[in-house]
């Protein structure tokens, strides 16, 4: 990629979420990942060239120097900052407003700076590729997988119905959702492969803002528009089909679409229990065990009595959640210790920077948040301490991760994949065909240190909500 001959011709929109849009290459496997803001600051930008350039590299900083050593680097690909000719830019935003799902146009791309990230493709990574088939791509936002274990928390409930549950119920009452969807991430981050099974056929009935299939690199299926999911599961098993037709399948050449659907989460379950490759060892994740099913979880627990082991610790589930339950008080346990922090900031307010509140994210940052007192000594160095876990804690609640899937072919084993590639090469003990596949943890962005007050607002307002709503029910 040249920068200073870039042509919007070769770039198409690929997808946004609510603080980015994201472009792709036509040919290369790479994204451009350009930064969003308010329509009503459309005419002016928020924010300088200097600021917004500041702001894409405390992302890739945040990503490569912290997020990465929680997570595992094999999992996390943080990119690049690049600077874009202006013209380029705009041609651009032109170019994908018309794709652009209409209710995210609340917000506009940022056409002033030309600052955007540049990362390698994941939906379209050169897997070793024997046939030319199309790779798949499943993405998850899983949120939030564990209950919260806090003294702190003042709602029982909470310690009983997940996170995410309650917050369906909230999202109808506010009117942002016609229907609470059935997912519950509890299920998902179980290890169970029943209860996984369950939770993403959960997520493809209902997919909301957390899970989007690709093919060939293109989106095949998604929630289409904030409110209502209208997704044509004939049209995803169409897509599937050719994937999945093996054996017997391909000469009877009917598969049931109930088969069909079982064999494609099969192959997605294995890839996020599977290692990923690389190091690891083989224990579980039996932190949290005991409480570990939410109240609120359509599954019937008679279907697994044994309860679940926790997914392997070498797996990109167990990673993510590890790093989630970085958040050990709770936003109720953590208020104080913001306001703590917030207190000693309008004091002395050059202490922002010492106390890296706004980055950078370097070796020091990633010492500030390990090197921990146990207990609340009363010092700012525990506040700041724990308000730099919780802010990681909350970028991993909102990660993304990303499962490639290309059919593999079981005569190459030997092969070892392109150099410098985070290609994990296995073949998966499904009964249907084999994939190669390749897992990844992406959108891994710091989040504002003044956000914690809306955090504990948002979640009282859950709660309260939850809480109302339940008693209705009968
Ligand atoms: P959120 O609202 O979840 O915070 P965001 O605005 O931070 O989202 P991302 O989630 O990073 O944005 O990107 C939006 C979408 O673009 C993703 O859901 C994903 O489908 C796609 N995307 C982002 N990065 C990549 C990548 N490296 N490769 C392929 N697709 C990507
Ligand atoms: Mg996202
Ligand atoms: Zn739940
Ligand atoms: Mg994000």
């Amino acid at each position: 990629m040249e920068l200073d001959k870039m042509d919007e011709n070769e770039w198409r929109y690929h997808g946004e979420g609510n603080k980015s849009l994201v472009v792709s290459h036509v040919q290369l496997s790479i994204v451009l990942r350009l930064l969003k803001y308010p329509a009503e600051d459309s005419e002016n930008p928020p924010q300088t060239v200097e600021q917004a350039f500041r702001q894409v590299q405390n992302i890739v900083d945040f990503s490569s120097n912290v997020m990465s050593c929680l997570l595992g680097e094999k999992f996390v690909h943080s990119g690049e900052v690049v600077k874009l000719p202006l013209e380029f830019v705009r041609q651009l935003s032109i170019k994908v407003q018309h794709q652009r799902p209409a209710w995210r146009c609340d917000k506009v791309m940022d056409i002033y700076s030309g600052c955007a990230l540049c990362l390698p493709n994941l939906t379209s990574p050169t897997l070793h590729q024997p046939t030319h088939t199309p790779t798949l791509c499943i993405e998850i936002k899983p949120k939030c997988g564990f209950l919260p274990y806090s003294k702190h928390v003042s709602q029982d409930i909470k310690t009983k119905v997940c996170r995410f549950c309650m917050h369906q119920h909230y999202k109808v009452a506010m009117g942002t959702r016609k229907r609470r969807g059935r997912y519950c991430p509890l299920d998902l981050f179980s290890g169970n492969r029943q209860r996984m099974h369950f939770a993403i056929r959960q997520l493809i009935d209902e997919p909301q803002n957390n899970l989007k299939i690709f093919k060939g690199g293109r989106c095949i299926f998604s929630s289409m528009d904030g409110i209502e999911d209208s997704m044509d599961l004939n049209s995803l098993l169409h897509h599937l089909r050719p994937y999945f037709q093996y054996g017997n399948n391909r000469i009877n050449s009917h598969m049931t679409s109930k088969a069909l659907l079982t064999d494609f989460i099969q192959v997605v379950v294995n890839a996020l229990l599977s290692a990923g490759g690389g190091d690891g060892g083989m224990g579980t994740d039996r932190r949290g065990e005991g409480r570990s099913f939410c109240e609120a979880s359509l599954f019937n627990k008679e279907r697994s009595p044994h309860g679940s082991q926790g997914s392997p610790s070498d797996s990109v589930l167990y990673r993510v959640r590890q790093t989630q339950m970085l958040d050990t008080l709770d936003i109720e346990g953590l208020y104080p210790l913001y306001r703590r922090v917030e207190q000693h900031l309008q004091d002395f307010p050059k202490e922002r920077t010492r106390l890296q509140m706004d980055g950078p994210y370097n070796e020091a940052f990633l010492e500030k948040l390990h090197k921990c007192p146990s207990e609340d000594d009363g010092s700012l160095e525990y506040a700041v301490s724990k308000v730099h876990q919780y802010r990681v804690a909350m970028t991993a609640k909102d990660s993304q991760i990303m499962v490639a899937l290309v059919p593999s072919c079981e005569e190459e084993e030997d092969d070892e994949g392109l150099p410098g590639q985070r290609q994990h090469r296995d073949f998966l003990s499904s009964r249907p065909p084999a994939f190669s596949y390749s897992v990844s943890i992406l959108d891994l962005d710091p989040k504002p240190f003044d956000n914690i007050p809306r955090q504990l607002r948002l979640d009282q307002n859950i709660v309260s909500c939850y809480l109302r709503s339940s008693c209705a029910l009968p």
